[in-house]
């Protein structure tokens, strides 16, 4: 079974160190996807619809209905990957955003939305080997695709989320994610600075506010290719936030991993 290399030259040398940089990491990738494809064909239900599925992904038409509101959509921002209605990205007018681009799944909607709201607050963790297969499809689909060296860190859950859940959603997406891509995996250069207050809880202006300085990168990174994971993006200003510290730290460039886009004027 061929699969691709990482390549070693195309990252820049200062932060070869934390990417796919050796021939060891690109070897133990693939016996974790080796591994992985041989789960992909254990029989299992469908996560959705409870009908004949493998590997704890969806069946065809499940998959097909999570995928058909984002692929309905006539366009979507360049960046933000908003589904758009318009010519111009109302959310993108108003951020100005330090990230560069997003790739996300599917479109926050049902039936979609249900594998993420049961993975987070009902406990179902095998949701996000489900949800980071769909990602993982975008992913090899994005045009122009990643750069071999992409560094992917997921973002960081408050203690308070930790608490209540258990586990972050967005890391365990992001280890089923560095099964699937041939991606470094380095949850360790993204920090939160302050426990910061409930995203979901608050209005689009307070949002922008709140996440202000409330992540730091505390390893330099000049010259990387980052790719924050995560499970949702609503207004985008915590990837922004993210985004301005990798930044400041050197990144190159930073894109937004996103299970699912909400599309506008949901949950805003
Ligand atoms: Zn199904
Ligand atoms: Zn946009």
């Amino acid at each position: 079974m061929a699969y691709p290399t990482p390549a070693r030259e195309s990252a820049p040398s200062s932060t070869r160190h934390l990417s796919f940089g050796s021939a060891c990491a690109a070897r133990a990738w693939r016996l974790r996807r080796g591994w992985d494809d041989l789960l992909r064909r254990i029989p299992c239900d469908c996560p959705l619809c409870g009908g004949p599925a493998a590997g704890n992904l969806l069946c065809g038409v499940c998959r097909g209905d999570v995928l058909s509101a984002r692929a309905a959509a006539p366009a979507h921002c360049a960046v933000c990957a908003l589904s758009l209605r318009g010519r111009q990205c109302p959310d993108c007018a108003v951020l100005c955003p330090a990230f560069d681009r997003v790739v996300a799944a599917f479109d926050y909607a049902a039936p979609g939305d249900l594998l993420i709201r049961h993975m987070k607050n009902r406990h179902r963790h095998a949701h996000a080997r489900t949800l980071a297969e769909l990602l993982a499809g975008a992913v090899e689909c994005a045009a122009p695709s990643l750069p071999r060296h992409t560094i992917m860190v997921p973002v960081p859950a408050s203690r308070d989320a930790l608490k209540r859940r258990g586990f972050n959603p967005a890391a365990e997406i992001a280890r089923a994610l560095a099964r699937r891509l041939p991606y470094a995996l380095r949850p360790e250069l993204l920090q939160r600075t302050r426990e910061g207050r409930r995203q979901a809880r608050l209005p689009r202006e307070q949002r922008l506010s709140s996440v202000e300085h409330l992540y730091a990168c505390p390893t330099p990174v000049p010259g990387a290719a980052i790719a924050v994971v995560d499970d949702v993006l609503t207004t985008g200003s915590t990837l922004d936030s993210i985004a301005r510290a990798f930044k400041a730290a050197g990144a190159a460039s930073v894109t937004g991993l996103v299970v699912a886009r909400t599309p506008y004027g949901e949950g805003r």
